[in-house]
């Protein structure tokens, strides 16, 4: 007779958050500089990224994504630094489509760009199976774009890697825009006018104070609510329901039918309560949150001849004792960690 272990091991958090979400930082390197991620004062030419070795590699990577699936990861976004730095991520992102869900169906493959190698990438991608792409992209205006991404990239580029994306069938396509009070509030409405009427969906994030590098203050914070009255003044929105729990974009629809659009507000209405999401870094740490300070190392393990049963222990022993929510109390709390770490090394 044939015995049948159960494979799946749904884990929840001391606030029975289940573990759904995998984010996987391939890199930690990026192409551009963006001010409020990687600052070129710190992530300057002096500044020493990873070496390759230190790099989780594929099999590691695929290896570790398996064991999550069947811990109940439902989603794997890749992200970094800039993924499509990542030589051949697309072979990633094939084996990765390959992982079924606890429940039987293909797992969704999602990845965050900056768009500016994904004209020639976007074919790949789709081929390999990537189910969802976002595309960043903090204004129209070139001179902002560079100003915001230290870089002298054009927003041409970026366009042109969205366009080919589309051309390939990448659908749903975002865009994510980061607004900074004083820098990019103006790009708001051509972003809005841009992207109206094209299916792509417009997100707008409210600027963060992810890592310890980016100089943030509260007033430098265009907040959601008032990016919604600047859109709906011109364009009557209205709101729409979750596609799912936990999903951190609040929808909304434009009136007139021109599509939808979402606002991403962890500064100003915290969604901890519903977050779903543990982090892989670069060398192969888990972060349960995305202003965390330390991780647990599965890369050692991993090296070191770990079976699976070990390997799935420590990443559902570090998610049960997880207890973060700190968007909820970053505003109350008066010992905040000094050393978060940083975005680009856990992936956004
Ligand atoms: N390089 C890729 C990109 O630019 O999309 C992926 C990594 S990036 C860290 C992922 C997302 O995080 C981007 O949409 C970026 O704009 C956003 N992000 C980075 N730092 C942020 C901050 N301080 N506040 C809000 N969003 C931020």
């Amino acid at each position: 007779m044939t015995h049948v272990t159960p494979l799946a091991l749904f884990v929840a958090d001391t606030l029975h958050r289940p573990l759904r979400d995998l984010r996987i930082s391939v890199t930690d390197r990026c192409n551009l500089r963006c001010t409020y991620c990687m600052p070129r004062d710190v992530f300057g030419k002096d500044f020493v990224f990873l070496p390759r070795a230190e790099l989780l590699n594929f099999e590691e990577i695929k290896r570790v994504a398996g064991l999550f699936v069947r811990l109940g990861v439902h989603k794997i976004r890749l992200s970094g630094g800039e993924p499509l730095m990542r030589h051949g991520v697309e072979h990633l992102v094939e084996a990765l489509a390959k992982l079924n869900s606890v429940d039987g169906k293909p797992i969704e493959i999602a990845m965050t760009t900056n768009g500016v190698l994904l004209a020639k990438k976007a074919q790949a991608l789709k081929d390999a199976g990537l189910t969802r792409l976002t595309v960043s992209l903090d204004g129209l205006n070139e001179a902002i774009f560079q100003r915001m991404s230290d870089s002298s990239e054009s927003v041409a580029t970026v366009l042109e890697g969205i366009a080919a994306a589309q051309a390939a069938g990448l659908a749903p396509l975002k865009v994510n825009t980061v607004v900074k009070r004083g820098i990019n509030e103006d790009e708001i409405i051509p972003l809005v006018k841009h992207f109206r009427n094209t299916g792509i969906i417009l997100r707008f994030i409210e600027f963060m104070d992810v890592g310890s590098t980016n100089g943030w203050r509260m007033d430098e914070v265009v907040t959601a609510q008032e990016i919604l009255k600047l859109i709906h003044f011109r364009y009557p929105l209205r709101a729409v329901d979750a596609n799912y729990p936990g999903e951190v974009a609040k929808r909304w629809q434009y009136a007139d039918g021109g599509g939808e659009i979402g606002v991403i507000a962890s500064v100003t209405q915290a969604f901890c309560n519903d977050c779903s999401r543990i982090r892989l870094s670069t060398d192969g740490k888990l972060y349960t949150c995305l202003f965390a300070t330390d991780g647990t190392d599965l890369r050692d393990p991993l090296r070191h001849n770990a079976s699976d049963e070990e390997l799935s222990g420590l990443i559902s022993d570090t998610w049960q004792r997880r207890t973060d929510r700190y968007s909820q109390i970053r505003h109350a709390a008066t010992n905040l960690p000094k050393k978060k770490i940083e975005m680009s090394y856990i992936g956004g």
